[in-house]
């Protein structure tokens, strides 16, 4: 039940290994991270990275013409490729031999599903309905849009405000931002991006601001009106208002679980409706299974295919296979973006009784010319006992790309010692992982 990134994974891998297998999806294949998530939100990115690269361009003795953006070629050059994607999608399917059905599905029992009234039997079930947008219940809150929305606006606004401090906030902050938004990112905590390292947190807000973002810390809306015409105004908490065009909620996501039958079925959930399932992906019937944003753990396109495959040995090659959660290296593609693999200082310190700190920032040698405030931060957290490097961090252009190397070090259990050993690319910003000497106070 469900296309996406892992239903689609793990029916072909099952597939492949000799099952019959059959998905029921209710949208388009490829569910989230292709359609609303991960390749339109990086498309959209790369869009309005542009901007930085039109103003660094003079520094380097360019004249360009006056720089124009059209919204509606982004969005319909984004529609065509994710069409694409939806029919590669669809091939990889069913030249493995994995039967389509176009529907909703909802379990009847342990060992039937139904779709769009029609009933099927099957050894194992699996549940990867993924997640959708949750809302804050605040009056006026239907005026506001998701990141769902945000990608088929008729209109690029002129003003927009983006609720929350997590991925999705700040890479829709900076979309707006680059793209010649006027953007608010309202926060209701101190710290953007809760659980990642603290630094990376107070950094970014500082690298957005410097950037054009009205990053607005212990904010948080109360109530949102229409005023005249399409403009809103959002009141919050603290007494203040703001008026906008556009109020974009990015304050999490909810597992899919309703109107699923799955507590008729004897499925357990979650407080937060999550699917409970076991190290091997195994809910509390036997033959229901779930993986992805539905499960809730990490909730990441990378791990949701992990799940996958992993389900997919347990159950057709009889190779038990539990999903291993540590080192796993993420990017919040944010301008500039934000990357880590491992564990933060603060999760480090937990765990460990002495750890050591590097830490580096600095201005790339790309705006040496220029004007740009934008300064790369790089931090690596290390066990002082055995002199393990327990996470990566990186703040800067790429950050993603470059933290996506560090990571197998990291997951290999490289020691200080062995990324002092390596040498560095030169001249690049990446060198600096491996040159790092003085540890931080
Ligand atoms: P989904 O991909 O959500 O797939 C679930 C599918 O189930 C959907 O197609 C849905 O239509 C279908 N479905 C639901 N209910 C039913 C039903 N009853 N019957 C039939 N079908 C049903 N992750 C990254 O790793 N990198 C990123 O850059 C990134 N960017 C993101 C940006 C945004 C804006 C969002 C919202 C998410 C992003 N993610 C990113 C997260 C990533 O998209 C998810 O972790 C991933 O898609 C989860 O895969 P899944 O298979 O669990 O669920
Ligand atoms: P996140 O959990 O990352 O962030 C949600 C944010 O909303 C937090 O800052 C949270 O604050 C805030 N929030 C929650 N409830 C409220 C409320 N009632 N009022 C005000 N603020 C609130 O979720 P996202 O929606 O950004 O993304 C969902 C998930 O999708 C991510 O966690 C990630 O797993 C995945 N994703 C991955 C991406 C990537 O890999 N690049 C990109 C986009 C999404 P607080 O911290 O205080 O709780």
């Amino acid at each position: 039940m469900g296309g996406g990134s892992g239903g689609v994974r793990a029916s072909r891998v099952s597939a492949s290994y000799g099952a019959r297998v059959a998905l029921a999806e209710v949208d388009r294949l490829g569910g989230t991270c292709v359609n609303v998530g991960c390749i339109p939100k990086k498309l959209f990115s790369y869009a309005a990275h542009f901007r930085g690269d039109f103003e660094d361009a003079a520094s380097f003795g360019w004249t360009l013409g006056e720089a124009r953006f059209d919204w509606a070629t982004l969005v319909a050059n984004k529609d065509r490729e994710i069409a694409r994607l939806n029919g590669v999608y669809e091939r990889l399917l069913v030249n493995n031999g994995v039967e389509i059905l176009r529907g909703r599905a909802a379990v009847i029992d342990a060992h039937t599903v139904e779709v769009d009234g029609r009933r099927r039997s099957a050894r194992h079930i699996l549940v990867a309905t993924g997640a959708r947008a949750q809302i804050p219940a605040i009056p006026g809150a239907e005026l506001g849009i998701t990141s769902n929305e945000a990608f088929y606006l008729n209109q690029l606004p002129s003003r927009a405000v983006v609720v929350g401090g997590g991925y999705i906030a700040l890479e829709f902050a900076s979309i707006f931002n680059g793209l010649g938004v006027r953007t608010t990112l309202a926060y209701r905590g101190e710290r953007l991006l809760r659980g990642f390292d603290a630094e990376l947190g107070e950094r970014i807000a500082e690298e957005m601001r410097n950037k054009g973002v009205d990053v607005r810390l212990n904010q948080v809306p109360a109530r949102l009106e229409k005023t005249t015409g399409a403009e809103l105004e959002v009141s919050y908490a603290d007494g203040t208002r703001e008026k906008t065009d556009l109020l974009l909620f990015a304050t999490g996501r909810v597992p899919n679980t309703t109107g699923l039958g799955l507590e008729a079925a004897g499925v357990r959930l979650a407080a937060d409706g999550a699917v409970e399932v076991d190290a091997y992906g195994r809910s509390s019937v036997e033959s229901i299974h779930a993986i992805g944003d539905v499960a809730n753990r990490l909730n990441l396109t990378p791990v949701a295919t992990a799940e996958g495959m992993a389900l997919a040995r347990t159950l057709f090659l009889r190779e038990p296979t539990a999903m291993d959660y540590e080192n796993v290296p993420t990017a919040v593609f944010s301008d500039p973006n934000v990357a880590t693999v491992g564990l933060s200082e603060q999760a480090a310190r937990e765990r460990f009784t002495a750890v050591e700190l590097y830490k580096t920032s600095f201005r790339s040698l790309k705006h040496a010319l220029g004007g740009s405030k934008e300064r790369i931060f790089m931090k690596l957290v290390v066990d002082a006992k055995t002199q393990r490097v327990l996470g990566a961090h990186m703040i800067g252009p790429d950050a993603g790309e470059v933290i996506q190397g560090i990571a197998i070090a990291v997951k290999l259990g490289a020691t200080k010692a062995q990324f002092d050993a390596t040498l560095g690319i030169h001249p690049s910003a990446a060198e600096e992982f491996v040159t790092m000497r003085e540890k931080a106070a």
